[in-house]
């Protein structure tokens, strides 16, 4: 059985663990590799290099730490067919979803290759008499990113492109059910010229990443993954010094107006609630209406094009269409999803569609399930309350514009939400009172551009900074102010003991 390695020190090197984990191509439910759980030891030899690579990559000059981001995404662009159809086999999700999220990474990239810009800081210049005032935007030193089985490739990107880029070095700790892509990123950066230590990949578990967490020469964590978890990680980091910025679960809202188009909107919602299987943190699972009539057009709509819904493997063969969308990632999932929808069906929601048990041709081991559409799912629901992680669609009906705004604003997540209408004023309300961290109009997965940043509210994120973007490199960087004056100008002749103003 193929094993995949740690990245430590510019290598990779097989762990001493004995706990291994299977990875499997989820479309097949076949095991196709396994990863071992990494010892305390190894943990800890990864800080250490890390640690050590640290002093020289920090003086580093900005613009030398591009250029290795600009060979990089090179790098990244010659093997992006080879990327994607790893993200496909481990992930499962269909190969032009794979493209996507890679690209989604590449644009940090680039964002990160603008680094001598992002941290040259800010000057100001006779701030008092003969008094100049430079802030410098300097590296933390070790930092980590713990990250989910979702994005494999996005998510990692989301954080390190940014962290080395600012002259950190970096530990990264992915997902154990498909891990084989960060190993592909370690090696492509260490062939752009990356010097050894600088990134790092260990494998494991919530111990390994406790081990990370507790460590002092660890100065900064970023997490993306559920809500325990993200707010455990927030917890522990924060006990032991360190930044954090953890990012989690989401349940996201479409609010659907009475003036849509209701063809256009339901192809919205149906790429955004069914598209990567629903495994996506922006996704939107729950679509909300403010009079009964949408709702009924909107369910019409919906229902043949839900039955429709074309699910299989990732990868097809060269000439045949692509699937809508793939497996979920682990046999268990797969039955966590099929329990959501029992449970809807046992708490009185009506299931439109029934996606249970249904598996491609020839795919019976396969991790699938199909698409489910729910109408009237109210507050109470299990549905509603909780996220899925599934290709399940729920209609809930509102009776007012102010009952769906206290509804989306009452809910325990915050990700995202999105408004579907033509009514500017409604837009504009919606923008300004929803609370949500990355909002759409008309645009139904508002994950904002690598120039921006992205985050949500509520128990979706814990932690003041958001997500790449300037908030990124704030992250990754801690700042210095300096204030000097030369002695010829204006020397001190007497102690001054008060408060001194310029
Ligand atoms: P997960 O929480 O099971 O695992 C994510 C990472 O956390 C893994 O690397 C795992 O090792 C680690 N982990 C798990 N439990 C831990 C603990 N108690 N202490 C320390 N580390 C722990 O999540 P997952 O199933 O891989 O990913 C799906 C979840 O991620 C969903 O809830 C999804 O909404 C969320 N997600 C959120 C975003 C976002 O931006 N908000 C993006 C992608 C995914």
């Amino acid at each position: 059985m193929e094993t995949v390695l740690n990245f430590i020190n510019g290598k990779q090197v097989p762990s001493k663990g004995t706990i291994a984990w299977p990875i499997y191509n989820p479309a097949t439910g076949e095991q196709i590799r396994q990863v071992m759980m990494s010892t305390p030891d190894e943990v800890n030899e990864a800080v250490e290099v890390a640690q050590k690579a640290f002093p020289a990559w920090a003086a580093t000059s900005p613009l030398r730490r591009a250029r290795v981001m600009f060979k990089f995404k090179q790098l990244l662009e010659r093997d992006w067919d080879d990327l994607a159809s790893l993200i496909t086999e481990e992930h499962g999700k269909v190969f032009s979803d794979a493209q996507g999220e890679l690209t989604r990474g590449l644009e940090v990239v680039e964002f990160a290759c603008g680094i001598p810009h992002l941290v040259k800081g800010e000057f100001s210049e006779q701030a008092g008499r003969g008094i100049d005032i430079h802030s410098a935007m300097q590296p933390l030193g070790v930092c980590v990113g713990i990250t989910p089985f979702n994005f494999p490739a996005m998510v990692p990107m989301w954080m390190f492109p940014i962290a080395i880029a600012c002259g950190n070095t970096f530990i990264l700790k992915p997902a154990k059910a498909d891990p084989s892509l960060s190993i592909r990123l370690a090696e492509l950066l260490k062939e752009a010229g990356l010097p050894d230590g600088v990134f790092n990949v260990v494998h494991g578990d919530r111990h390994d990443n406790e081990i990370l967490l507790q460590d002092s020469r660890v100065k900064a964590v970023s997490f993306v993954g559920s809500t325990t978890a993200a707010a455990h990680v927030h917890a522990m980091g924060s006990a032991h010094g360190k930044r954090v910025q953890a990012l989690g679960a989401a349940k996201n809202h479409g609010l659907v107006m009475p003036d849509v188009d209701i063809e256009a909107t339901a192809n919205a919602l149906l790429g955004a609630a069914f598209g990567a299987a629903g495994e996506r943190c922006m996704a939107l699972p729950l679509a909300i209406t403010i009079d009964d009539e949408t709702a009924d057009k909107l369910v019409a709509a919906l229902k043949p094009k839900v039955e429709a819904l074309r699910y299989g493997p990732g990868l097809t063969p060269e000439g045949e269409k692509e699937n809508d969308f793939g497996p979920l990632i682990t046999r268990q999932h797969r039955d966590n999803v099929k329990r959501y929808v029992d449970i809807g069906v046992e708490e009185g929601a009506t299931l439109v569609v029934d996606g249970r048990d249904k598996f491609p041709q020839g795919y019976e081991n396969g991790f699938f399930i199909g698409g489910c559409l729910f109408d009237h799912v109210t507050p109470e629901m299990t549905i509603y309350k909780e996220e899925i992680f599934g290709p399940v669609l729920g209609i809930v009906r509102a009776k007012s514009f102010q009952e769906a705004m206290k509804l989306i604003n009452e809910h325990q997540f915050g990700n995202g939400a999105a408004i579907f209408t033509n009514n500017g004023a409604a837009a504009r309300e919606f923008t300004y009172s929803v609370q949500a961290g990355m909002v759409g109009v008309n645009v139904p997965i508002p994950v904002p551009m690598a120039f921006h940043c992205f985050g949500g509210w509520k128990d979706s994120a814990y932690g003041a900074l958001n997500a790449y973007g300037p908030d990124g490199v704030r992250f990754y960087t801690k700042m210095k102010t300096v204030t000097t004056r030369w002695p010829e100008q204006n020397v001190a002749h007497q102690a001054a003991f008060s408060m001194p103003t310029l």
